[in-house]
């Protein structure tokens, strides 16, 4: 393994993927949106019509390639970053994301896409699981209401209107689940540095992990 790697973890509308690909922009590094890649296999399994209940019915992930590059995420060869942010997508991700069987599928991906070069991955088990020795863990939350109202923005942004206690729902049963699943659930890695996100901007929350990272390798150098 070789480079530098950011592991930034945290729930849904902690700022994650933004504030990530902010970091990689600033450093020239290398970007990886975990959460884009399980959307995309649900996006592909909405798409073939299969159960989505049952585990077996995700094998295509044998012929299909999942890939993300240049803050884009493709099924094979076909860019799918605007798809993957649709309803259906976001109501079922975190039931597809639940069956090992693709957890092994994606984290195998995730571990051979960090190995070379300096890496920020983002998802929800990047400190525990898929870099367990990345040189820095970040580990981002927010209120519960400031993390809706950022997401119901971001709708209006895409001239959707959202009611906020739907999205509030919304966020909190995905939490639910992501925090309590059986594989890989979404917890805290006991060596990551936590940044309540609430009060500040992505501005400040980009400027304090390059701060963090920068000092981290001064200290490799010595
Ligand atoms: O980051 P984002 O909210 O787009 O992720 C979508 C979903 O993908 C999460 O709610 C979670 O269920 C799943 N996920 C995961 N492990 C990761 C990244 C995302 O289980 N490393």
């Amino acid at each position: 393994m070789s480079g530098f790697k950011l592991a930034i973890d945290g729930p849904a509308g902690s700022g994650k993927s933004t504030i990530s690909s902010q970091i990689a922009k600033k450093l020239n590094w290398i970007h990886i949106d975990t959460g884009a890649m399980y959307r995309a296999v649900t996006l592909k399994a909405i798409e073939l019509g299969v159960d989505l209940e049952d585990e077996k019915a995700y094998q295509f992930l044998e012929s299909v390639k999942v890939h993300y590059q240049a803050n884009k995420i493709y099924l094979d060869d076909r860019d799918v970053t605007e798809d993957i942010r649709s309803d259906a997508v976001t109501q079922n991700v975190s039931l597809v994301s639940s069956f090992p069987y693709v957890r092994q599928k994606l984290v195998q991906l995730q571990k051979q896409a960090a190995l070379e070069g300096n890496i920020v991955m983002d998802g929800r088990d990047i400190g525990t699981v898929v870099i367990p020795h990345a040189d820095v863990k970040i580990f981002l939350t927010a209120t519960l209401e400031e993390r809706a109202k950022r997401r119901q923005k971001e709708n209006a942004q895409k001239g959707k209107t959202s009611q906020l206690e739907k999205v509030i729902k919304d966020l909190s049963v995905r939490d639910q689940k992501d925090s309590t699943r059986k594989e890989s659930p979404l917890i805290m890695a006991e060596d990551a540095i936590i940044i309540d996100t609430s009060y500040l901007t992505i501005e400040e929350v980009v400027d304090k992990i390059i701060e963090v990272t920068r000092k981290k390798e001064r200290n490799h150098g010595d």
